[in-house]
């Protein structure tokens, strides 16, 4: 229903003007740190709107952004959406022919673009037909070299500071944020409002990643990737203090800003994490003292990342989600039954990605179409639907029997569900390894060899084999001085003991690093692809 009562993002930040003017948003930038309170983002947010209006964007026109973490982007979350604009946010690590693709797919009128990424989004544009209406704004405030843009400060200067925000319906598209197209073209996932509001109120609940007015919150986790997993609302929703990383931030960087700014929450993938800790483990002292939680996802987290942060007094809240879900779907909170378990049923449990959160349902499907039951052995394919899932692609109405189902998002995860109803992945539906009919899951060899010492990084992946269709094997990333042969008989040993003779590696191969995809996480394609015709097995 039209009116001031829908479910729209404005109100957070109406509230967090009011209650938390002084409360700060500190953005590590190409100009040093910068600092403004909520009521300057608010001032600085309004005169953006004012902006985009004078550039002539209407109600239902697209934004995009071209951005790392940091204060300029985050003004666009709300000052964009707010107008009745939609937010796209695109990964610029994306190639060349899939941003092409994504900004004509989705129409974009203007893109807001980082100085250090000008280049690449330069390189994209030059002589593409799907840029040529596409005007630009340069987060900074000097111009460029790279391409002819406004600058932001420019951009907003002589606007006014107040703005006649309008009264927008549930169903208004806010967002847009392209999946990164591990097969195929991207495809569009459309956030409404009222999937942003919900996903905001979900993450706030006990069972989400609830934050307070006293938390500082650094989101790791880009923010082209589904609006760094919504935290920038929800940190806004709770009134906590706001910290972003700037452009490719390392861990060096990563660690002054929690020392220096008191961070208490934070989040991004597995890699983030174990970067930090490398970093830590070679010698450098990082205070991790006011850091209370990180919220590990986007790829499992191993149980040897959530020990050694328990150990030092940081909790590793594991949790799962996807593009289509705003992400997030589950969390690894630990039920009340659990809080007197021994430590290892514990981590056990924390390990798994966890409990749906509240308003969110789902049910797994076996091969036979069947539901399996709760016993944590059984696995099927995981379907979920609530507010905040997408029901359909972005312009592209006819949905595929392959993506949705009787109002089910089909999400290409494989899972079991224990007797407590906590969910754990086994296995994305295309690396799953098939070998002799039979399903191997390449995370939990994953897992299982990145607890070994030595090892930096490992991905498993199937390579295809003529007797048994597909063979395990592991790629392996050594940590410095490591005896690789030692090594390699330790894992092959080890894996004896804990599986089936079948599911043990063919082969362990040492590579310098794992190949990322551009949302950060293992491309098991790349591998795949470059080992395809190599006979390992
Ligand atoms: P893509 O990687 O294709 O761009 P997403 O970024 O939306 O798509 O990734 C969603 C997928 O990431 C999930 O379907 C799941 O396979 C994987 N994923 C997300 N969180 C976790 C997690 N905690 N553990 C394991 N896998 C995860």
């Amino acid at each position: 229903m039209p009116g001031g009562h829908s479910q729209t993002l404005r109100p957070f930040l109406w509230c967090a003007e009011r209650l938390y003017p002084d409360t700060e948003i500190v953005s590590r930038t190409h100009e040093g740190r910068t600092r403004h309170t909520y009521a300057e983002y608010a001032d600085r947010t309004a005169q953006l709107a004012n902006a985009l209006d004078e550039h002539g964007i209407e109600r239902g026109d697209r934004v995009a952004t071209f951005c790392w973490n940091h204060t300029r982007h985050f003004e666009t979350y709300f000052g964009v959406p707010s107008t009745g604009a939609q937010l796209h946010t695109i990964n610029p690590l994306l190639p060349d022919e899939h941003i092409q693709y994504i900004v004509d797919d989705a129409d974009d009128e203007i893109v807001f673009v980082d100085p250090s990424l000008a280049g690449k989004l330069a390189g994209a544009a030059e002589g593409a037909e799907e840029f040529a209406d596409v005007d630009f704004v340069v987060m900074g405030s000097t111009e460029i070299d790279e391409l002819d843009a406004t600058p932001y400060e420019e951009f907003i200067a002589d606007q006014s500071t107040e703005y006649d925000w309008p009264e927008l319906d549930g169903d208004q598209p806010a967002g847009l944020c392209y999946t990164s197209g591990t097969t195929g073209k991207p495809k569009g996932v459309e956030y409404t409002q009222s999937m942003l509001w919900s996903h905001t109120m979900a993450s706030q609940t006990p069972q989400g990643i609830p934050m307070e007015d006293a938390d500082v919150v650094m989101p790791v986790v880009p923010m082209f990737h589904v609006n760094a997993w919504g935290m920038p609302f929800t940190a806004t929703a709770a009134g906590a203090k706001h910290v972003y990383p700037g452009p490719s931030p390392d861990p060096a960087d990563l660690a002054a800003l929690i020392e220096e700014e008191g961070v208490t929450i934070s989040a991004g993938v597995p890699t983030v994490w174990l970067g930090l800790r490398e970093h830590i483990a070679e010698g450098n002292d990082v205070d991790l003292s006011t850091l209370d939680t990180v919220i590990v996802g986007g790829a499992a987290a191993p149980q040897s990342l959530i020990e050694w942060y328990d150990d030092r007094g940081v909790e590793v809240l594991h949790a799962w989600g996807m593009t289509e879900l705003s992400p997030i779907g589950t969390v690894s909170h630990l039920t009340s039954d659990l809080r007197d378990a021994d430590y290892e049923t514990q981590v056990d449990k924390r390990a798994k990605q966890g409990l749906v959160v509240p308003g969110l349902e789902f049910e797994v499907i076996d091969e036979n179409g069947e539901e399996i039951p709760w016993d944590g052995e059984a696995f099927g394919e995981l379907r979920i639907r609530g507010p905040w899932v997408t029901k359909e692609y972005f312009a592209r109405p006819d949905a595929s029997e392959d993506e949705f189902v009787d109002g089910w998002l089909k999400t290409g995860d494989v899972v079991t569900v224990d007797g407590d109803g906590y969910i754990q992945l086994v296995d994305r539906t295309k690396d799953v390894i098939k070998s002799g009919g039979e399903w191997i899951s390449s995370v939990e060899l994953e897992n299982a060899i990145m607890a070994y010492d030595g090892v930096s990084e490992a991905t498993v992946v199937g390579v295809p084999h003529e007797r048994w269709q597909e063979r395990p094997v592991a790629f392996v990333v050594p940590g410095d001085g490591v005896d690789r042969e030692a090594l390699v008989d330790e894992i092959q040993a080890g894996l004896h003991d804990d599986y089936p003779k079948w599911w043990v590696p063919d082969a362990v191969e040492f590579i310098d690093e794992v190949p990322k995809t551009a949302t950060g996480k293992f491309s098991k394609k790349d591998l795949r692809e470059r080992y395809a015709d190599q006979s390992l097995v």
